[in-house]
This record gives structure tokens, C-alpha cells and sequence, in this order.
């Protein structure tokens, strides 16, 4: 008899451990590590997952006490290395360890089972699980066969069949009523029918970059970043290496070639990349190298689409599995090599339970499988530069590769900031005299340029010129958003609409109440008023508006690009999802029309996140033959977010930055948690907040602070009121366990939900 240790799916916090249950010998086949069971548990059946396996029953209980597992509903999504590292996620991210399995399992699995008729339990699976075709062909020998002269049907099958292969399901939609013909046919050996197995997600694309050729030698810098991560390979160990290289200088051919070489060790790689950066193009330059061997996990893919490209990893047939954050936890044998791409991108934070960070994630995994870590970015995260400063964190090395140059006469642009405060103020344009004469350049010249409008932070929103004063939202204290097309005040948080243009301040009376920030379709009227104004020149010019609301359709994304790309003189307007990944040779202009709306967020973060952005931005000119320019529009043209992008110089942007974030002991000098608090009853919200915040002072250590309890920046939501409590421990401590134990102690009541958000990346 084997014993099995199950964590079952109640999510209660008292309930944190696994269970162990007895495999019966029927089901000694099925019963493996990360297989998903039925098990009988307080006189109810609940489903569980299998973490471990023994021969022995556990010490100190009577094997006959021990109940027996009643199904396997699924067979395995992880191994014992993916076991252990759920468990170590429950205990970093203070959540249940059921929650922490959650994004192992199989896309679209769920956790709730229905009885059939016959006693058996089957999961609720969201449409997914995979698809088998069933294909209806001529038999060799069919053509000796004559249909009777009434069977009709029989005649038109065998004609569509005549040209090949068919689709069941597209026969019996072309000839109503084929599937009795085929019966018959099939009876009498004239027609085979056979079921294919479908896999579905493999996308395609035009776009000419993503056909990137391998270059005919690698650079200084890219032979030393790949150096480096073979050795860390070979020492399989889990040591990290961070290729700091500048936009474009190749680091996805870094990876691709990291990859080749993990293949030539057997082994298997997982290259996680930002969603939004997640394009045809990015998923075209895999694909062109390592062809059927790449499985691609997102987000836009259907459930069914990302269950077959999970399941191909699982069953060893693609090697090379590319996708964004949740990928991390896909199934795959032998792995050699993890990659993150842009690693400093804060959607590597998953923002629900469990609220882990696919870096660190990563980093543990690393080091339970015995495989390498690259870290990549043209903007390295404070975290990961000061880890490389140390040499080590968590027991692996940790090491930095420089890539300063791109690749053979490709240079970086050059930047050139403009203050706007001394633009003169007459007619409020969006382009200033500047970035006007550049695009008139680049219509000139027939090239391409890409103007990036910053719509995160505070756009578009009113504005009281008399007293300040910015319309909120009643429910959400979120600055409301003035849509210009369809005249309505929207609020981002809850999605409430007012109709109409506030034509007085609702503080003062003044008249002098306006839109501050501009919107995407702002924009594009005054670039059309602006090309009209070149004459035919102009006209020839296509503009390509990305936004929310042009994406919003599958496909849409990858649509507009190859727009883009096979237009001759093209202007590519759009929000931060343009400032990410695209290579496009034939740019030459960068426009950022509003710098730093986003400096303005209350978050220790804003400045090194402008940054970011902005480096990443201006990466997107110059990458082919002609050299590039950048044009950046700001109000605060001498911050160092904005100044330290017109030199390239992240070293000198990050000394300020630590020194700031040294003196106030936020991260990377610590760990910053949120416990976030939040409920209909303001005064139950208060009450369950301020026990939290009691518990935690008395229960932390020396190098601890407990930071509030505070409104949230967003102090309402949805008529929720939403209070927090920061929690900044020590480098290297483990605030997970501590804080939970905070929040159980406060027993927060019906109605008030808590949760604890460690190395939280958003405070608002
Ligand atoms: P990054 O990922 O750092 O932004 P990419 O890997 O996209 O840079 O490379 C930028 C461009 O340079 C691509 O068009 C790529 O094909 C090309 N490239 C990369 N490495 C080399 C090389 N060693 N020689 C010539 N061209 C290269
Ligand atoms: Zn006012
Ligand atoms: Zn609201």
C-alpha cells in the first residue's frame, strides 16, 4: 500500500497543511505527484492535489485510520520540485497552500466537480481539455466501389472526398445528414475515419522582423553575457545572471543562442516576457529559430489554445515554452533555463492570490531544479542591480553583463529634452515647435516615427485654474477621466459614467475649469490638422492610433503593427503598450508627448518607473541603418527620471535613486508588505485595520517598522473603503508567516476582507 500527502482546496487559513490518505491499489496507476484527487475529507468528498508520495504510512497513525483516496480526477500538472516550491510560495506570499497550487494546474481547470448519474465525480472544466478531431478519408481500394443508384448522399460524400481529407464536423455542415452516409461507407471499408489530435494557439505573422536572421558574429557583449550563462548552467545551481544591455543590443539574440545551447544539453528552456511585449513579432523570432519545438502561453489565447500549448510541454513535444508571468508554472521536463525578458516590469507581480513575484519565483525555482536564471533589461530593477552589487542572494551568484553598444553601425539615439513650461503657452498645442519640425522631417523623408502619449497617472482629467480643484469620483476618490468623443466624465476605478463637460469648478463657481492631459484622440485630430497642413506630403502619411480601445479585439494588436511595418511613411501613436519589445528598423523619430504625468503618483516607485518608460521609449529609434532622434516633451525637465534619459545614464538615475530609497529604508534596502483592509463598513474597516496594525507592533522585531494604519490612495472603490498597513522588515527576513498570523489574529469580521501583499508593487 502507498500513502499519498494531499492538500485539499478549502481555503481556510487554519487549515494550512497537507493531509495524508491511503492509495488504494486500483488507483496505484494513477496516483501521482501533482495529480488533481477526490478525497473524503469531514464526511464530505473535496478535491485535493497529491505533493507527495510514500511507501510507509505516516508515523504515530494506525494505517487503517487512514482513509483512501476515492478518484483521480486529473492526471499530473507538477512534479515534487513544483511541490515544493508551492509550498515555499504559501509560506513567502501568506497564502493557503491550496492557492499557491492554483497556477500549476492545467489551464482552465477548476476546482469544483459534479456528480454524474453513474456516482463518478468529473471537474468543472472551463471549456478546455483537449479537442479531437475526427477526419473522414477515402480508403485505399475505394474507388473499386459503385454507391447504389437512390444513395445519393453516399455519391456527395465520396465526391467531397475525392480531393482529400475532411473535417467531420465541416462535412456534416457542407452535407446535412453526411454522418449516417459515412456510417454506412465506413461498414463497408470504403471510408476511414480517424481521430486527430488538434492543437490549437499556433499563431503566424507577416511581420518581416519577426524572421529575424541569425547575425554573422555575435558582439563583444554578447559573447560574455552567454558565457556567463553557460557556466551558470553547468553549475546548475540556480545562479542568476543579469544581461544589462541597452535597447537593441541583442539581447533576445542572447536568449535565442542561451536557448540552442540548453537544447544541445537536452535539456528545456521557459522565456517569460511582459503581456504586452508578448507580440506576433516577439513570438515569430522563437518560433523562426526553434520552429514546432515553442509552445506560446498568454493571456489572449482562448482556454483551449493555452491547454494544448501547456499540454505539448507536459507531453515533451516542445522544448522551449514562451509566455507571460503564469508560464513560469508550465510543465516542463528537464528544464535547463529560465529567462526573464525586461525583468524590471512590474506586471511580473501577480496582483491576486497568490500575489507572487515571478523574478523571485523564479529565482527559488532555479535553485530547486538546478538550472540558470537569466535576468534581462535595458532598465534592470533597483532589486537586481544591488543583488549583483552583493555578488549573492538566497545561496546562488548572482552576476552582471554589460551590453553598452548595439551591434555594428546601429548607435543610440540621441535625446533631446524639451521644457514646455518655456513653450510658448497662446495656443496650448500638443506638439511643441521641436517635435513639429521633427515629424515634418520624417514625412520629408519618408521614414517612420512612433509618438508615445503617457496615459497612465493623471491624463486627461478636469482641472480647476482658479483653486486646483479636480472633479473625483464620489465612490472611488479616483480623479474622473474626460472622454472627449463621447462627452462623458468616466471614473477608471469603478467604470461610473456622468454624462456631459462640467462647465463650472463644483469647489469654487470658476468658469476656468478645463481638461489637463490630453487624450490618444486628442492627439490624432491635431497630428491630422498638422500632416494637412504638409499638403500631398501629408496625406500619403498613415496613422496608427494603439490604445485600449483599438486592441481591444483579438488579433487587433498584431493587425496594427503589420500595418505599420508595411507602410511606407507611417506615424505609430499610442499608449505605454508601444514603448515595449517592437523593432522596427525603419523608425527614426521617438516623440513622448507628456514625460511625467506619471512622476506625479504617489508611489516610491514613480520616478524609477518614468525612467523606465522613458529609456524604454526612446530604445525604439534607430535600430536600423539611419540613426535616430528622441524628442521628449516635459514639465520637469530637470527631475533625473527625465534628465538621465538624454545622456542614456541609468547609473547616474540610480545613485540618486538609492539614496533616496536608502534614506527613507524602502526597497531595495528592505522589504515593503501591504496589508490591505477593505469593506463597506467604514467603521468595521477602521476597527479590523487598527487590530491588525496593533498586533504587528507588538510582534516585530528590531529592523522592523509598521508604516500607518492609512487611507489608501484610492480610499474608496466601488463603495468600499479601503485602509493599509505597511510592514518594511529587513533584507532577508521572512515577513509572510509574522503578518499572517497579525491578520488571524484580528479576526477580520463578515464583510471585511484583508489582504497581505509582500514586496508589494502597488500601494495605491
Ligand atoms: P534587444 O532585445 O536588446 O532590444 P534585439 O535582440 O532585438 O535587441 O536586437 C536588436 C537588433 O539587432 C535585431 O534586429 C537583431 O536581429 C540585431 N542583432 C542582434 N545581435 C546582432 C549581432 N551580433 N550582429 C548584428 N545584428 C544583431
Ligand atoms: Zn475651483
Ligand atoms: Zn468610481
Amino acid at each position: 500500500m502507498r500513502y499519498a500527502s494531499v492538500v485539499v482546496d478549502i481555503p481556510t487559513r487554519g487549515l494550512d497543511r497537507a493531509f495524508d490518505y491511503a492509495v488504494p491499489d486500483a488507483l496505484a496507476a494513477h496516483v501521482e505527484v501533482g495529480a488533481t484527487v477526490l478525497v473524503p475529507f469531514s464526511g464530505r468528498a473535496v478535491v485535493g492535489y497529491v505533493v507527495s508520495l510514500a511507501q510507509e504510512p505516516p508515523a504515530g497513525v494506525p494505517a487503517e485510520k487512514i482513509l483512501p483516496i476515492k478518484q483521480v480526477l486529473a492526471s499530473s500538472a507538477f512534479d515534487a520540485a513544483g511541490a515544493r516550491v508551492a509550498l515555499w510560495m504559501a509560506e513567502e506570499y501568506a497564502c493557503p497552500l491550496a492557492t499557491a497550487l492554483h497556477p500549476f494546474l492545467a489551464p482552465g481547470q477548476r476546482t469544483r466537480v459534479v456528480r454524474s448519474d453513474t456516482g463518478d465525480w468529473t471537474l468543472v472544466n472551463e471549456k478546455a481539455g483537449p479537442v479531437d478531431d475526427r477526419w473522414v478519408r477515402l480508403s485505399t481500394g475505394a474507388s473499386a466501389f459503385t454507391p447504389r443508384k437512390n444513395a445519393t448522399k453516399q455519391r456527395e460524400v465520396l465526391t467531397a472526398l475525392a480531393a482529400g481529407p475532411v473535417r467531420m464536423a465541416e462535412l456534416g455542415a457542407m452535407l446535412p445528414g453526411a454522418a449516417a452516409s459515412v456510417r454506412a461507407l465506413a461498414k463497408r471499408g470504403v471510408v476511414a475515419v480517424e481521430v486527430r489530435r488538434r492543437v490549437r494557439g499556433g499563431e503566424t505573422t507577416t511581420l518581416s522582423s519577426a524572421r529575424a536572421a541569425r547575425p554573422h558574429a555575435l558582439t563583444a557583449g554578447q559573447r560574455a553575457a552567454l558565457a556567463a550563462i553557460d557556466q551558470a548552467r553547468e553549475a546548475a545551481c540556480g545562479d542568476v545572471v543579469l544581461v544589462d544591455g541597452v535597447t537593441g543590443s541583442g539581447k533576445t539574440e542572447v536568449y535565442l543562442d542561451a536557448i540552442e545551447h540548453t537544447r544541445a544539453k537536452g535539456k528545456s528552456a521557459l522565456v517569460l516576457v511582459p503581456e504586452i511585449s508578448l507580440t506576433a513579432q516577439t513570438v515569430g523570432r522563437f518560433r523562426s529559430r526553434f520552429g514546432d519545438d515553442v509552445a506560446v502561453l498568454h493571456s489572449r489565447l482562448s482556454t483551449g489554445e493555452r491547454y494544448d500549448q501547456w499540454d505539448l510541454a507536459r507531453r515533451g513535444e516542445a522544448h522551449v515554452v514562451v509566455g507571460a508571468r503564469s508560464a513560469l508554472f508550465a510543465p516542463v521536463p528537464d528544464l535547463g533555463l529560465i529567462v526573464i525578458d525586461e525583468e524590471h516590469e512590474g506586471t511580473y507581480k501577480q496582483d491576486t492570490a497568490p500575489r507572487y513575484h515571478a523574478r523571485e519565483v523564479a529565482a527559488h525555482m532555479a535553485r530547486e531544479r538546478g538550472c540558470a536564471l537569466v535576468l534581462g533589461s535595458a532598465t534592470p530593477s533597483l532589486e537586481s542591480l544591488e543583488r549583483c552589487r552583493e555578488g549573492a542572494f538566497g545561496g546562488a551568484h548572482w552576476t552582471r553583463v554589460r551590453m553598452p553598444e548595439r551591434p555594428g553601425t546601429s548607435v543610440l539615439p540621441t535625446v533631446r529634452i524639451v521644457d514646455m513650461t518655456k513653450q510658448p503657452k497662446s495656443q496650448q498645442a500638443v506638439f511643441s515647435v521641436p517635435l513639429t519640425a521633427a515629424i515634418e522631417g520624417v514625412v520629408r523623408r519618408r521614414e517612420k516615427a512612433v509618438l508615445l502619449l503617457n496615459r497612465r497617472g493623471f491624463a486627461s482629467f478636469l482641472m480647476c485654474q482658479d483653486c486646483g480643484c479636480v472633479p473625483e469620483c464620489p465612490h472611488c476618490s479616483t480623479a474622473l477621466t474626460y472622454h472627449e468623443r463621447t462627452h462623458e466624465l468616466v471614473c477608471h476605478s469603478c467604470g461610473r459614467r456622468w454624462p456631459g463637460y462640467l462647465t463650472s469648478c463644483p469647489s469654487c463657481g470658476s468658469r476656468y475649469i478645463g481638461a489637463y492631459g490630453i487624450g490618444t484622440q486628442r492627439v490624432e485630430d491635431e497630428l491630422g490638422m498638422l500632416l494637412a497642413g504638409l499638403g500631398p506630403a501629408g496625406e500619403g502619411v498613415e496613422v496608427i492610433r494603439m490604445d485600449a480601445d483599438t486592441t481591444a479585439r483579438k488579433n487587433a494588436h498584431q493587425e496594427l503593427l503589420e500595418r505599420f511595418d508595411a507602410a511606407d511613411c507611417a506615424i505609430l501613436l499610442g499608449t505605454q503598450m508601444i514603448a515595449k519589445g517592437l523593432d522596427f528598423p525603419e523608425v527614426t523619430l521617438v516623440g513622448v508627448i507628456n514625460a511625467d504625468t506619471t512622476l506625479k503618483l504617489p508611489d516610491f516607485r514613480a520616478a524609477e518607473r518614468t525612467y523606465d518608460l522613458l529609456e524604454q521609449v526612446a530604445g525604439r529609434a534607430g535600430r536600423g541603418v539611419r540613426p535616430g532622434e528622441v524628442i521628449i516633451q516635459s514639465y520637469w525637465a530637470g527631475h533625473p527620471a527625465v534628465a538621465c534619459v538624454a545622456t542614456h545614464d541609468r547609473d547616474a538615475f540610480a545613485a540618486s535613486e538609492l539614496a533616496a530609497r536608502s534614506e527613507a529604508g524602502y526597497p531595495p534596502y528592505s522589504r515593503l508588505s501591504n496589508v490591505l483592509v477593505w469593506g463597506k463598513d467604514e467603521r468595521a474597516v477602521r476597527a479590523c485595520t487598527d487590530r491588525i496594525a496593533d498586533g504587528l507592533r507588538a510582534a516585530v522585531g528590531r529592523g522592523w517598522e509598521v508604516v500607518g494604519p492609512a487611507d489608501c490612495v484610492k480610499a474608496r472603490v466601488k463603495d468600499r473603503f479601503r485602509r493599509h498597513v505597511l510592514v518594511k522588515s529587513p533584507v532577508g527576513s521572512n515577513p509572510g508567516p509574522l503578518i499572517a498570523a497579525c491578520v488571524q489574529a484580528a479576526a477580520p469580521p463578515r464583510g471585511v476582507s484583508v489582504s497581505v501583499d509582500v514586496d508589494a508593487q502597488d500601494l495605491m
